[in-house]
């Protein structure tokens, strides 16, 4: 006997993975992974881009990946710059990168400071799930890359395929003083190692 909805759940069954939606997409951290760390940068003259930055994230998008960059900036919060001053930094380097054929497909941007509430501020996946639901992405075929505990717990809160800790920024430090929490990371020296990384891991 046929069921009420059954007929629904069979064509549904059918174009699931179309709806699931099959992109892969690399989210990256900002400061200290692109960037050099330079605690609470809001200047776009400040910006220092790693060597290797463009053409590491111009060979994961030829790889296929879309980009996404999330950043938590808590000095919005903390009331020592403002969300046009991020953006400036943002376009910024966007500008720099565009000149290695890189794009960002969206910037996710937490500006609350750890005190106050926030949709997304890093570790909450949420800023990963709506890039999902945005772009029909496949997060269990994507990365995240950071130089802090808080991105990879973002990245396995989300159901990454791997969260890859570099160590440039604070990565290095992180490396030495989270050793147990970070069993289940990769651990790279910087942007380049974890491009070749995720270009030689995934399906
Ligand atoms: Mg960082």
């Amino acid at each position: 006997m046929r069921v009420p909805g059954e007929n629904f759940n069979s064509i549904l069954a059918l174009i699931k993975p179309q709806f699931a939606g099959m992109k892969p997409a690399v989210f990256l951290d900002r400061d200290g992974t692109l960037i050099a760390e330079k605690n609470y940068l809001c200047r776009p003259e400040d910006v220092e881009v790693f060597p290797g930055t463009g053409a590491a994230l111009k060979r994961l998008q030829d790889a296929g990946f879309m980009l996404f960059m999330v950043s938590n900036q808590s000095g919005v919060g903390r009331g020592y710059f403002t969300l046009a001053d991020v953006d400036r930094v943002n376009e910024h380097l966007g500008r720099e990168l565009a000149c290695d054929g890189v794009r960002f497909e969206k910037i996710y941007i937490a500006p609350e400071a750890p005190d106050q509430p926030s949709r997304g501020r890093k570790p909450s996946p949420q800023f990963l799930f709506d890039a999902r639901d945005e772009f029909g992405l496949n997060l269990a075929e994507s990365f995240m890359v950071g130089d802090k505990l808080i991105d990879l717990e973002c990245g396995w809160n989300a159901g990454v395929k791997k969260s890859i800790l570099v160590r440039t920024g604070y990565g290095a430090d992180v490396e030495q003083l989270e050793t147990e929490k970070l069993r289940h990371a990769v651990i790279v020296d910087g942007l380049a190692s974890a491009a070749d990384w995720i270009i030689k891991n995934h399906s």
